[in-house]
């Protein structure tokens, strides 16, 4: 069995490295109509499953934790976990960003601010909880989802016998999608292969130097906040090496840089945490909420990218401007889907929280380069996912030990 997991993480990091060398020298128009469609297709199958995937396993999971306070203690530990690394994090991009001043030399004009209006906290979080619960399963609005299957869950739990049919049903819903998923998850090196292969033909070396100052230092903080911050939290909390605990991340990792999305990477990740040891209640729970609402990655670019924007136009943040960015940033997180550049629209409500300019030649520059940093953003966001649902099981004494050598 763990032969064969080890297998596909082999195959699918040399899917990773050809799809580089194959993009290097494949045609732009070539990679886009010939090649891409193999990775639209492998998303297809991975969206196709993932949202019964989650409300499935979220309502096994929640009646699996059998009361309602320790759904809430799980909740609490989870949201502060994410909350406090999404902080550090933007804090890391911005001490990063200040260390290596990018954009300083640019000297741009400043244009008309505007940019997108802030959603209010509150408007935030009154938008978890879904009117219309199959709106939402219909489109896959992940948070609402959450929210209907924990409730759900809880309606089952409290009505004992009388609601064991339906969490037998959906117990099978559940079974079904893993096995489907785990099918459909044997074409990832496949995937990867034609997901890297058009992003690296299309951005070829010329249109990435002149942001190389940027992509180094969002990637530079990216690694730094992975190699700290999880090392210490897996290591301090769990006592999981971080040798292992990246070992076993790496298939999630690729996928996340292949595809952008934390939310196709869900069943990445769920292997990820099963092979941690990290007991199906709890994973089910704290992987889809974090692919949603747990955006470190994110948060480093955003840091990064309105540190860049200030130089560029010659404006230096103070610090009460920067602490702004910090707390913008780990609030806007929680609204950031977990999809291909919903940082870099976020990025817009970050920059105009402090009168930063949202359009123009900084941020098309920004822009330009999205996908490349949305790959490294994306990698952080779900291997911080994976950190967490390991820390709130040990926390919780529910960490399985068994995989310890593997
Ligand atoms: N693509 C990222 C994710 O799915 C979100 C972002 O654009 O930052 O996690």
């Amino acid at each position: 069995m763990q032969k064969k997991k080890l297998n596909l993480s082999i195959k699918i990091l040399i899917g990773l490295a050809l799809g580089i060398v194959a993009g290097l020298f494949l045609p732009a128009d070539f990679a886009t109509a010939v090649v891409k469609p193999f990775g639209t297709l492998f998303l297809n199958l991975i969206k196709m499953v993932v949202v019964p995937l989650v409300f499935a396993s979220i309502v096994v999971g929640t009646c699996g934790l059998n009361d309602a306070k320790s759904l809430g203690r799980l909740g609490g530990k989870t949201i502060i976990y994410y909350l406090f690394t999404t902080a550090l994090a933007v804090t890391i991009g911005l001490a990063a960003a200040n260390l290596f001043p990018v954009g300083r030399n640019l000297a741009f004009q400043m244009e008309a601010v505007s940019g997108a209006e802030p959603t209010s906290v509150v408007d935030t979080l009154l938008n978890i909880v879904p009117t219309n619960p199959i709106k939402a399963l219909a489109e896959g609005n992940m948070l609402q989802v959450i929210c209907f299957a924990i409730a759900l869950g809880i309606g089952i739990l409290l009505c004992g016998e009388k609601g064991q049919p339906l969490y037998r049903g959906i117990n099978s819903l559940a079974e079904a999608m893993y096995s489907l998923t785990g099918a459909i998850m044997k074409l990832a090196p496949i995937a990867v292969f034609a997901l890297v292969a058009p992003v690296v033909a299309i951005n070829g070396p010329k249109s990435l130097l002149p942001m190389l100052g940027v992509i180094l230092t969002v990637y530079g903080a990216c690694l730094f906040h992975m190699l700290v911050v999880y090392s210490a939290s897996v290591g301090g909390f769990a006592h999981i090496s971080p040798v292992r605990f990246f070992k076993e991340a790496v298939p999630a990792m690729i996928f996340a840089f292949s595809s952008a999305s934390s939310a196709a990477t869900i069943p990445f990740s769920m292997d990820a945490s099963d092979r941690l040891g990290v007991p199906p209640s709890v994973r089910s729970f704290i992987l889809p909420l974090g692919a949603t609402i747990n955006m470190d990655g994110t948060a480093i670019y955003q840091g990064v990218c309105a540190l860049f924007i200030a130089n560029a136009y010659g404006i230096s943040l103070t610090m009460g401007q920067q602490l702004t960015i910090i707390l913008t940033c780990t609030l806007a997180s929680i609204g950031t889907a977990g999809v291909p550049g919903a940082g870099a629209v976020m990025l817009t409500m970050v920059l105009s929280s402090v009168g930063l300019p949202a359009e123009g030649l900084a941020m098309g520059m920004v822009l330009g380069i999205d996908r490349i940093l949305d790959m490294a953003r994306t990698t952080v966001n779900i291997t911080g996912d994976i950190a967490c649902s390991v820390v709130v099981a040990a926390s919780e004494k529910q960490l399985k030990q068994q995989h310890k050598n593997t």
